[in-house]
């Protein structure tokens, strides 16, 4: 069995279920093998009812108390049953299980372990597992992958084909060089797979995660030499000159740069006209105003005659971006032509902009990686911008730059990094950073709060709208699933409306929803038809409505600190008092810890690094802090040794074998070409 083999061939997956792997993009048993577990189950000590903790998962040991009531509703079963300790009673219900009801006989004694929720003064758990003592005894201490699945996938079939395919595969066969795997202490791809997915211990699972993670940065960083080798040569096709356009813009927006600002414009009109390429990342902290500074250097390329686009991670922020653009060549009469292309424009209004972007009569082009695609044919593509850097792999920013010949690239990141770190993972870059915030903010006022304190929370935003301000209110995150969330979104809009004044106008937004309804709803808000807008995470990229002031965030305690400091960035962005409460549904001390990080800090790095070193190794995966490049495992902030490391192998592994053609290193070349697709071009090294 190797990489490609089909995973139909295991045992026990049939076409139904190859199907349902199909859903979450495994074909292949090697596609399959580096479906990591999301995360993992420790199985903990039962603890009695009255100290099992509403909002965290326990085990009870506990006995059935009479016999389980079942009823239906619609094609719903519905069992509950009650369960006692010597410490108190619980409810236990469960969904379209009947056969429950044979087993849960009066007086039989179990483990439960679920979710520990509330329903009026009693505590219930919904859908909890069910073990008999002696097979719960055998899990405890252990580490139990927790899969990504599709509705009907189970845990336990994921689990069973891994555990088949480990067994029959042909791993790789171990391609760093000696010297590497010693220097670095790496363990074998087959260790590290089989660990990943059933770790002995945390110990082991550390180990197994370096390689994996030191995998992913040294192709990263191996490639990205060899781009930075290349772009460095590149001549500049498009030497530009500053004209009395953006001057003429800067006297008259209502504000002054920073001097940070400043400093990067300054920068930028160098790069610009000087004989390479430009090819830089403008670094800055939320709310530091790099759009501004895009703007100007995409009105030097239009004023010098050619063509500029701004790429965006999402629809939403492409939109505002275009709309804030047509608010300024209206006020300032600027020279841009814009147009707008999104995934969701109709074929006849894409037809249209594609027309305008290839004749040149369109000269800024806003867009998401819609702007990539094969056809759009640019006129005189001389300035590439990608806002929101970290959201777009490497791959798709070149292929932006691919689309002119050699145009100047220009991208922004939130990303808080330290220098040091930003010069490894931006090497083919140059860096230029916003180190400080418009003079006219105040700092956001913080707090951390539970849920008791809702009302009042409402009572503020009702406050602060009565003053002409706007808010957003986070929603409860579920577990269960998107559309989970959708529901939540909506029922949570229905009680806050509820909740607040009648003339307060609230609206929500999902991810679910269609992609032109999301960008109406921004719009509304934007132009303040709407006062609250409740969501999920989907505004945290970007969005910039500097008139918001509140934002509340209903369970703090289930985001990672760096996400939660990108939501955070939504207000404090003009000149009024902001307020942030996040409102976190459990009173644990580890929570409250973790919120108070963000409490006192507002340094973006500080609190990533905090926030993971209060994690174990078993939570690092499947973290996935906002702003983290496009790595499938390796976070920057928690593996930041390790990505020195990497880059220490990767320059010294070249220093010797430039071309990578001594017999050591043959294995190497043949990986990277194998995870590279082929991309690399030897010659070019
Ligand atoms: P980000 O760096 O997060 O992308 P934006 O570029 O969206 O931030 O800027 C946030 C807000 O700050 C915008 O409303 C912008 O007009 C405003 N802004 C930018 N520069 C300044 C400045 N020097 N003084 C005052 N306001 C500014
Ligand atoms: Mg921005």
């Amino acid at each position: 069995m190797n990489c490609n083999t089909p995973i139909t061939e295991l045992k026990g997956v049939g076409e139904k279920t190859g199907k349902l792997f199909e859903k979450i993009d495994i074909r292949t048993a090697g596609e399959l093998l580096v479906h990591y577990p999301r995360d993992y189950e420790s199985f903990q000590e039962p603890v009695p009812i009255a100290e099992a903790a509403l909002g965290e998962i326990c085990a009870v040991n506990v006995l059935v108390v009479g016999f389980p009531n079942q009823k239906k509703i619609r094609n719903l079963t519905i069992l509950n049953v009650t369960v006692k300790d010597s410490s108190g009673a619980m409810q236990l219900t469960f969904f379209n299980m009947p056969f429950l009801k044979n087993v849960l006989k009066p007086g039989g004694c179990y483990i439960f372990r679920g979710l520990v929720q509330s329903r009026g003064a009693a505590k219930v758990m919904e859908q909890p597992q069910l073990y008999s003592k002696e097979d719960y005894r055998r899990q405890m201490g252990t580490l139990q992958p927790r899969y990504s699945l599709t509705k009907g996938l189970t845990n336990h079939a994921v689990q069973k084909a891994i555990k088949q395919t480990l067994t029959f595969y042909e791993f790789e066969a171990e391609y760093y060089p000696d010297e590497i795997v010693k220097r670095y202490q790496l363990v074998s791809p087959k260790e590290a797979i089989c660990s990943i997915h059933f770790p002995n211990d945390g110990d082991t699972l550390t180990k197994a995660r370096k390689r994996v993670v030191f995998d992913e940065f040294f192709s990263f960083l191996f490639l990205l030499r060899k781009n930075k080798e290349y772009s460095a040569k590149l001549a500049n096709e498009y030497p530009m000159f500053e004209t009395a356009d953006t001057v003429r813009f800067l006297e008259q927006i209502p504000f002054s740069l920073t001097k940070a600002q400043k400093k990067v414009w300054q920068e930028l009109r160098e790069d610009m006209g000087s004989p390479n390429c430009m090819n830089r990342l403008i670094q800055g902290d939320v709310g530091s105003g790099k759009t501004i500074v895009a703007v100007l250097a995409l009105l030097m390329c239009a004023a010098n005659g050619y063509q500029g686009a701004l790429m965006a991670p999402t629809e939403v922020l492409a939109v505002q971006h275009f709309e804030n653009i047509q608010t300024y060549i209206q006020d300032y009469h600027l020279i841009f032509k814009p147009v707008l292309l999104v995934g969701s424009m109709t074929a006849k209004e894409k037809r249209a902009a594609y027309e305008k972007i290839a004749s040149g009569e369109a000269n800024l082009i806003i867009g998401t990686h819609a702007l990539i695609q094969d056809k759009v044919e640019y006129h005189s593509l001389a300035l590439v911008v990608t806002d929101e850097q970290h959201r777009f792999g490497v791959r798709q920013r070149e292929h932006l730059a691919a689309k002119g010949k050699n145009p100047h690239v220009l991208v922004m990141s939130a990303t808080p990094i330290p220098r040091t770190l930003a010069i490894i993972l931006y090497g083919d870059l140059n860096i230029s950073v916003i180190d400080e915030l418009p003079a006219d903010r105040l700092p956001i006022k913080n707090c951390v709060v539970n849920t008791s304190y809702r009302p009042k929370a409402y009572e503020f935003i009702a406050g602060e709208v009565a003053q002409g301000r706007q808010a957003y209110v986070i929603c409860p995150q579920v577990c269960e699933g998107e559309l989970e969330d959708v529901k939540n979104v909506v029922d949570y809009t229905v009680r806050l409306k509820a909740a607040l004044p009648d003339h307060i106008q609230v609206s929500y937004l999902h991810g679910k929803m269609r992609p032109a309804d999301k960008n109406r709803i921004m719009e509304e808000f934007a132009a303040h038809n709407i006062d609250v807008l409740v969501s999920t995470t989907v505004i945290e990229v970007g969005i910039n409505v500097p008139n918001a002031t509140v934002m509340m965030v209903e369970n703090a305690e289930r985001f990672g600190l760096a996400t939660l400091h990108q939501l955070r960035g939504r207000v404090g962005r003009g000149a009024y008092q902001s307020y942030c409460i996040f409102v976190s549904a459990n009173e644990k001390k580890e929570t409250m810890e973790r919120l108070e990080i963000l409490n006192h800090s507002n340094d973006g790095f500080h609190i990533a690094s905090e926030d993971l070193k209060l994690r174990g190794p078993g939570e690092l995966f499947g973290v996935r802090q906002s702003g983290e490049f496009s790595f499938r495992n390796a976070d920057i902030y928690a593996d930041a040794g390790i990505l020195k490391q990497a880059d220490e192998a990767v320059e010294c592994l070249l220093n010797r074998d430039e071309s990578l053609e001594k017999p050591e290193n043959v294995r190497l070349k043949q990986h990277i070409l194998s995870v590279s697709g082929n991309s690399v071009d030897f010659r070019s090294i």
